[in-house]
């Protein structure tokens, strides 16, 4: 009886120690995650793989134009030849409005005065900076208002190496035979 209690007890033991022999012999391999290398390749979270990030433009603020100086943003540029006036006095009466007998001057109709010639009446002239829009186009963001800048967590690559999890970033995992 007693005997064979002992033979359970010892079966049991060697069962034990044969199944401990066993996960003993450990075998380590790259790891298949990260092929090894300990860390895997992921899609950058702070730019979403893109590699870049797109701000607001500092030059201009976000507004993508700048308003332009020469005009203060009319886009015209003030006759200098009639004043902004569109008319300049009548050469043939010298703004008189009379010829030299007194009459009415027939050029000008007795106005003595006659549409400037050199904006065509209008008083103004396309702003030459602006092309007579009144605003400038920033050469940051091309009017855009916002520009690209390399993602500096990635440096533009889109992708970031995080340790790999599977092998703790060892590159190995252990295996049981
Ligand atoms: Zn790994
Ligand atoms: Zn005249
Ligand atoms: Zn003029
Ligand atoms: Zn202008
Ligand atoms: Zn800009
Ligand atoms: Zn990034």
């Amino acid at each position: 009886m007693i005997s064979k209690i002992a033979l359970t007890l010892f079966m049991g033991l060697s069962m034990l120690f044969l199944c401990s022999c066993k996960n003993n012999s450990v075998l380590s391999k790259d790891c298949e995650t990260c092929e090894g290398e300990g860390y895997v390749m992921e899609t950058c979270p702070d730019c979403d793989g893109n590699g870049y990030l797109v701000v607001t433009c500092r030059n201009c603020d976000g507004d993508g134009y700048f308003r332009c100086n020469w005009c203060s943003g009319t886009g015209r540029d003030e006759c200098s030849s009639c004043d902004g006036t569109g008319y300049r006095a009548c050469s043939r009466c010298n703004g008189s409005g009379r010829n030299y007998e007194g009459y009415s001057c027939y050029s000008c109709g007795g106005t003595g005065r006659e549409s400037c010639f050199f904006c065509s009446g209008r008083g103004y002239d396309e702003c030459s900076n602006c092309s007579g829009s009144g605003r400038l186009e920033c050469g940051d963001c091309d009017g855009y208002g916002k520009v690209k800048v390399e993602c500096s967590k990635c440096e533009g690559e889109g992708k970031v190496k995080q340790t790999c999890e599977d092998c703790d970033g060892e590159g190995k995992v252990s295996v049981f035979k």
